[in-house]
Order: C-alpha cells, then structure tokens, then sequence
C-alpha cells in the first residue's frame, strides 16, 4: 500500500490541490492528513470540502479544535490567534462538527498518526525527550507500531532512537529498518517553514518499507491575494513566500 502522508493544509486551497494532483499522478493508494486542516490562510471551507469529498483519512489537529470552538487559541502567537477566530467565524456548522468528531490519533497498518504528540495534539516533537517518549508511547499501543507519522512544526523530519535519519532533499529515500521505530514528519502543505516555500508531503510505501519525501509548487500568489482579501494579517501571506 502507498500512502500519500500530508499535514498541516491549513486553509491553504492552492496548495492542496497542487498537493493532491501530484499524489494522483505518483498513483497513491491512499491519502492522509495529519491535522491542522484549518487556520492561517483563508479557505478553511474549501480544504474540509475536499478531504470530506474525497474520504481522505484525518487526525485533529490544534488549529482544528479551536476553529471548531473544542478549544481556546490561547498559546497561539497574535496572528494565528487572529485567524483562528476568524475561522471559526467562517466554517460552516457541517465542518465544524467534522472537525469535532477527528481522532486525535489513529492505528493503522502498522503505523500511528497523530498531530502535535501521540498523546496531546499540540504538543510539538522537537527534543530527544520528546522523541524518547513517544518511542516508548508508540510501544504501549496494540500492535506496538513500527513507525509514527506527525505533523505540527510544519518542518519534514526523520529520526529513530539512535538519531536522525538524513534524508533532506525532495525525492530523498528513507528506508525504514525492521529493527528499529520510526518519527516522520512530511513537511507542510499549507504553511512551510523550513525556508522551501513549496508544499512538502511524503508517500510510504508499507511493502517496500520506505519513505520518498516531496515538495510541490503551487500557485502562492492567489492564496496571498486572498488573506488579504480576508483582512487577516499581511504577515500570514508574506510569509508563504518565504516558507517561514
Ligand atoms: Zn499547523
């Protein structure tokens, strides 16, 4: 089975197209979306259109819940927070309760997916203790799966116990050793900051065992126009040109 893994779409409707075209083309089985579908840029209602319509599997995200008032923006910075509730202001009540019913995790075919942490949606993987501990997190859950797909810091990342998987360019291969557990992150869709403006996504094959990280260009000028538009904050569009 080869899936499509994405995360953090974040309203971004340009960059999810161009995301979903590429997968099509690349013959992707299955899509999955890590959370965050929602916030920051301005077509939250379009994106949930899509991952609804097509059936693509999804995690909660933080920028969900709050959208879906589960919970208040209140460690957001002043932007996201700005957006956050605009959001909420827009979504229709049919989305908001789809975003409210997400799993804040899920198991499947041997692998979990989650948004921020297995066991809490916004807190981010950055350190080895965090690592360390959804390493051991993932060893208590049934069937004791060998990899975890997340998202959040919007940053592709690979690593298992004993370090950092190198693999930094698009249409770098990860192959994943039985013997060892695995962390991906793919990278963002709708919101890069890892200096690549690009839409970055992976797909995983689980018969090969391997990971093939990917970037996508995508029409950034519209999505821009459009926060404007919106009246959300100009920072939220700058940035987009930037990946940061
Ligand atoms: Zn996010």
């Amino acid at each position: 089975m080869r899936y499509a893994i994405l995360s953090d779409i974040h309203g971004n409707l340009e960059a999810l197209q161009a995301v979903l075209a590429r997968t099509a083309r690349l013959g992707a089985d299955m899509v999955v979306c890590l959370g965050d579908l929602v916030g920051y840029n301005a077509d939250p209602n379009e994106c949930v259109d899509i991952i609804r319509s097509d059936g693509i599997i999804c995690i909660m995200g933080n920028h969900d819940e709050a959208a879906c008032g589960l919970a208040e923006p209140y460690g957001f910075n002043p932007a996201a927070r700005e957006a956050a509730l605009w959001t909420r202001t827009v979504l229709t009540l049919e989305h908001q309760i789809f975003l409210r019913e997400l799993p804040r995790y899920l198991l499947i075919d041997n692998i979990v997916l989650c948004h921020g942490s297995i066991n809490d949606t916004s807190r981010y993987i950055l350190d080895d203790a965090d690592v360390r501990d959804n390493l051991s997190l993932m060893d208590g859950l049934p069937g004791g799966p060998r990899a975890c797909f997340y998202g959040h810091t919007h940053v592709r990342a690979a690593c298992h116990a004993e370090g950092q998987v190198i693999a930094k360019e698009p249409g770098d291969e990860i192959s994943l050793h039985r013997d060892r557990k695995y962390l991906i992150n793919p990278g963002a869709v709708g919101q890069p900051r890892d200096g690549d403006p690009r839409a970055a996504f992976l797909l995983y094959d689980s018969h090969a065992r391997n990971v093939t990280l990917y970037r996508t260009e995508y029409d950034i000028a519209a999505c821009q126009s459009k926060i404007l538009s919106a009246g959300l904050p100009a920072g939220l569009a700058e940035r987009l040109s930037v990946g940061r």
